[in-house]
C-alpha cells in the first residue's frame, strides 16, 4: 500500500497560509490585522510574502499563530511574469535574506539570466512556489524543468476571484505526467480583505517552522477551499479517498479521460478507482457549494521529491 504523505503518519492537521500580502508592500490589511483575521479563520501558521521584502517578524506574538520566513521574489521573463514564494528558516539558521530590504525588480530574455537569478534563491536556503501560471501568463513549459520549486500554485484566489483563473489546478498535470514530482499549493495572495481565507493548506507536521517546511518539502499537506481530507491511498491496484461529505470526487492521472464519482445529495465521504497500469494519481474532492479540496500525488513506484 502506499499511501499520500499527509496521512501517512497522524500528526496535528496545521491549516496554513502561504501567500499574504501587508501594508509592507501593496496589500490594504496590515501585518497586524493579517494575522489577527486568520487566526480568526483557524489558521495555525502563515507567511507574510510581500513583494520581494522578505519577512522574519511575528507582528502579533500575543497570538498562538507560527509566522514562516517568507516573501513572493518575482521577475518579468519576456512578455510573462515569474513570481515565486520563497519560504526558509530563521537567520541564525542560514537563511541568506534581510528583513525588510527591498529587492530589485528585474526583467530577463535569456533563460541564464533566469537561471542565475532562480539559484540565488537557493543559495539563500529558500525553498520556493512557483505562482499563479495563469495570471503570469506562463504556460507549463516556462517553469517545468526549473525542478527547484517544490510546489506550484493551482489555486490563487485572487486570480480566482479577479480574473476567473488559476482555480483548478492548470498545468499541474503537464508536469506530473512527465514524470516530475511537484506538489500543489492552494493560497490567497491576499492584497484585501476580500480574498482573506479563501484558499489554504492543511499541513501534517509539528508548529514550529521547521517541521513545517520539512512536511511542505516532503508534500505532507492537501490544499483546500473548504472540503476536508482524511485519507488518500493506493491498495494493490485500487486507489481510495475519504473526505468531507461530497457531490464529486474526480481521479486525475497520467492515462486520459479523468474519472469520477457522484453524489446527487452531495453526501459522499469515500470513493474508489481502479488505477491498474498507472505511474500517478491524485484527487480532487467538490462539496455541495462547489468548493475543491485537492490532495498531492502519489506516484506508484513510490517516488517522493
Ligand atoms: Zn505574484
Ligand atoms: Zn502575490
Amino acid at each position: 500500500m502506499i499511501r499520500q504523505q499527509a496521512f501517512a503518519e497522524k500528526r496535528k492537521m496545521l491549516k496554513g497560509g502561504l501567500h499574504i500580502h501587508t501594508t509592507r508592500s501593496d496589500g490594504k490589511v496590515t501585518p497586524e490585522e493579517s494575522i489577527q483575521y486568520y487566526y480568526e479563520q483557524g489558521y495555525h501558521f502563515l507567511a507574510l510574502t510581500d513583494h520581494r521584502k522578505y519577512n522574519y517578524k511575528n507582528f502579533r506574538p500575543d497570538l498562538p499563530v507560527t509566522v514562516i520566513p517568507a516573501m513572493e521574489h518575482d521577475c518579468a521573463y519576456h512578455y510573462a511574469g515569474y513570481h515565486t514564494v520563497c519560504l526558509g528558516l530563521s537567520k541564525e539558521e542560514g537563511n541568506g535574506y534581510e528583513q525588510d530590504v527591498r529587492l530589485a525588480s528585474e526583467h530577463f530574455t535569456d533563460e541564464e539570466s533566469l537561471t542565475a537569478w532562480r539559484k540565488k534563491i537557493y543559495e539563500n536556503n529558500n525553498i520556493s512556489i512557483y505562482c499563479h501560471p495563469e495570471w503570469s501568463g506562463t504556460p507549463a513549459r516556462v517553469f517545468e524543468n526549473h525542478t527547484e520549486h517544490f510546489a506550484m500554485e493551482i489555486w490563487n484566489s485572487i486570480s480566482v476571484y479577479g480574473h476567473d483563473i488559476d482555480k483548478d489546478a492548470s498545468y499541474w498535470d503537464e508536469i506530473l505526467g512527465q514524470g516530475k514530482v511537484l506538489y500543489g499549493v492552494a493560497a490567497d495572495d491576499t492584497h484585501s480583505i476580500e480574498t482573506l481565507g479563501k484558499g489554504w493548506v492543511m499541513v501534517n507536521a509539528e508548529n514550529d517552522v521547521k517541521s513545517i517546511l520539512d512536511a511542505l518539502k516532503n508534500g505532507a499537506f492537501y490544499s483546500s477551499c473548504g472540503p476536508e481530507i482524511y485519507d488518500f491511498y493506493v491498495d494493490g491496484e485500487t486507489a481510495v479517498v475519504e473526505c468531507s461529505p461530497a457531490a464529486k470526487i474526480r481521479l486525475h492521472s497520467d492515462m486520459h479521460p479523468t474519472k469520477v464519482e457522484r453524489s446527487a445529495d452531495s453526501s459522499m465521504v469515500h470513493a474508489e478507482f481502479k488505477v491498474t497500469g498507472y505511474e500517478y494519481v491524485r484527487a480532487t474532492v467538490i462539496d455541495g457549494q462547489g468548493r475543491y479540496a485537492w490532495t498531492n500525488p502519489i506516484f506508484l513506484d513510490g517516488r517522493v521529491k
